[in-house]
């Protein structure tokens, strides 16, 4: 079964498709949280980022810097959050890699991407440099 977001690409339900090349398509969210909010897709399925060859993140990452200052311009907005739900426990709910562009407007009663998480760790010096141990290994 095929994913919805597959399902555009494929042309078999509508959308608001506002810019396509041959990996990657850009179109309007359907329940947008700000006017102008864009997700950007690669088109080959891929359920999380930690899946997605190198050569597709390249493109994916070339539209999203194309788009970024499209949407921005084209609904006049002071400024974007741009993101990835990464996995369910994150809140992805559709399996197929998208980034969210949300315009933000001054005063738009939004938050930073800090809010998204729960309540912060207390962190000392030792678990910092064993976190980044670990993570530097396996970059
Ligand atoms: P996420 O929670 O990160 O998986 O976000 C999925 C996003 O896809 C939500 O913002 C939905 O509003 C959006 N969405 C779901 N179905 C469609 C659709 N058919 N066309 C456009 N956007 C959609």
């Amino acid at each position: 079964m095929s994913t919805i977001f597959t399902q555009i690409v494929e042309g078999e339900i509508p959308a608001r498709i506002v810019y396509e090349d041959e990996t990657t398509v850009a179109f309007l969210d359907a329940n947008p949280l700000a006017p102008g909010h864009t997700l950007v897709i690669p088109k080959d399925e891929y359920e999380r980022l930690n899946d997605v060859p190198a050569d597709v993140a390249t493109d994916l990452y070339d539209t999203i810097h194309r788009m970024v200052p499209a949407v921005e311009d084209a609904v006049d907005a002071d400024a974007t959050t741009v993101a990835f739900n990464n996995g369910e426990e994150a809140g992805q709910e559709v399996p197929h890699v998208h980034c969210h562009i949300v315009p933000r407007f001054e005063g738009d009663g939004g938050g930073p991407i800090h809010a998204v998480a729960g309540e912060a760790p207390d962190l000392d010096d030792d678990e910092l440099d064993e976190i980044a141990a670990g993570i530097e290994s396996e970059a």
